[in-house]
């Protein structure tokens, strides 16, 4: 095959038959690198392609997928109940967020009914052993390959037969006989490529470990998000305990599904009930805090909102925002003004979620907007009251998908009263549950209701 030289956006995998400063299509700069490539396409392109002939709908077999269970709940939960057999997925996350404790605590709970081989390209075999330890992971099971030639790796597979394979990381592991260095869009591609056929050929399930650049993407590209079958990013302050694993692409299940988890000294530990992990219940409330039941996935999970709003000794007042979005807030703030005459001008407002979640959903607007008024008017919400609903610009309260998973999960928590929208009562109303329920049309019922609880 001839092999050409093009330069290759490192970004974006954008092609360019000549070096530029900046990607025409990601908008990076200095992204390019020229790299020898008998380009993934042509190899694609050379294969006879066998001819499909059309089915009918009604005759097409559906195949249910053959599953592989961790038995952890948070993780099956992120793969869509369960890992697809002969699937790759590729897991995403910042340096030292625990990407490697994940994957070896992943080896130990498949261990016991599945060949494992963990190939390691960034650690010693020792370093590894240490880390086993530490977690408590031992096991006639776990293979351990430090290598990062495919040409090697390719042997082994063919000698151990795993069932399970994790690659620690997919940006260390090269071809020989591609010029291009590793992690490289060139080698990414036909490393990640090589995996998908090797599985196929041996039947083992791939997990690979993917850096994350500073700006958020899996380093390398797009490109191989787009091979995989699953995408799974692994979030969290690294400081902090807290961790989130949530699913960014599946071909066998839904995405935006996530599973939390605590980094403890052994390892991490999931978090059964994460509701009580971002509210204190039954503690007095102080001005400026509501409680807010959001949905991450098809799991609704409490979380506990804060705002604290101060004069301003700035000439342009400052706004604080951690876990929501900013132009969300300001759009809050200025319903806030226009309706209940709340002038936050001359104020600096701070708003944050407890525990460092984040969240992309207008059903937060209602409980948002009580926390910001209570802050601002030095009165405290009633301790067990929890708020849903979307607020428009006219300053009218509508409802939000899901009200029943949200309020049953309040009722779960022995959480007393739930204000929502007006329209959002219907599918509550045949539900027999002890939680009280309040009902709002505008954003001046919010006021009234905080001046009288
Ligand atoms: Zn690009």
């Amino acid at each position: 095959m001839a092999k050409k030289s093009v330069f290759i956006c490192q970004g974006c995998g954008y092609e360019s038959p000549k070096w530029q400063g900046k990607c025409p299509d990601c908008g990076n700069w200095n992204s390019f690198i020229e790299e020898e490539t008998n380009s993934l396409r042509s190899v694609i392109k050379s294969k006879k392609t066998k001819k499909n002939t059309p089915l009918k709908l009604s005759e097409i077999q559906t195949t249910k997928k053959d599953r592989i269970l961790t038995q952890i709940e948070e993780l099956d939960r992120v793969f869509g109940g369960g890992i697809v057999k002969a699937s790759l997925t590729l897991i995403g996350g910042a340096p030292g967020i625990g990407k490697s404790t994940i994957t070896l605590q992943m080896a130990s709970y498949l261990a016991p009914n599945y060949k494992v081989l963990y190939i390691s390209a960034e650690e010693s075999a020792s370093q590894l052993k240490m880390r086993a330890q530490r977690l408590g992971i031992n096991s006639e099971n776990i293979y351990i390959l430090i290598e990062n030639r495919f040409e090697v790796i390719a042997e082994t597979l063919n000698d151990i037969k795993p069932d399970i394979v994790i690659v620690d990381s997919v940006q260390t592991i090269y071809l020989e006989e591609i010029k291009s260095t590793p992690g490289s869009i060139t080698q990414l591609r036909e490393i990640t490529f090589k995996f998908m056929n090797y599985s196929k050929r041996y039947n083992f399930t791939t997990i690979m470990i993917g850096h994350i650049t500073k700006d958020g993407a899996i380093a390398g590209p797009k490109v191989l998000e787009h091979m995989v079958d699953t995408v799974l990013y692994f979030e969290g302050d690294k400081n902090g305990y807290l961790r989130v694993l949530r699913s960014i692409k599946n071909r066998f299940g839904a995405t935006n599904e996530i599973g939390i988890f605590e980094m403890m000294s052994k390892g991490l530990k999931e978090v059964k009930n994460p509701s009580l992990l971002f509210v204190s219940l039954g503690k007095e409330k102080t001005p400026g805090s509501a409680l807010i039941p959001i949905m991450e996935g098809t799991r609704p999970i409490m979380i506990e909102v804060q705002a604290l709003i101060i004069k301003t000794e700035y000439q342009i007042p400052k706004r604080t925002i951690v876990g929501f979005d900013q132009k969300r807030i300001s759009m809050l703030l200025a319903i806030l003004d226009k309706y209940l005459h709340l002038k936050f001008a001359t104020s600096d407002v701070f708003v944050n979620i407890v525990g460092g979640l984040k969240v992309d959903e207008t059903a937060v607007d209602l409980g948002v907007m009580a926390a910001l008024i209570s802050n601002f008017l030095d009165v405290a919400l009633p301790s067990s009251v929890a708020f849903i609903g979307e607020v428009g610009l006219n300053g009218e309260v509508r409802g939000v998908t899901f009200i029943e998973n949200r309020v049953k999960e309040l009722e779960k928590l022995g959480i007393k009263e739930v204000v929502i929208a007006q329209n959002n009562l219907k599918p509550l109303e045949n539900l027999k549950m002890a939680i009280k329920i309040t009902t709002l049309s505008q954003i001046t019922d919010l006021m009234r209701f905080i001046n009288l609880s």
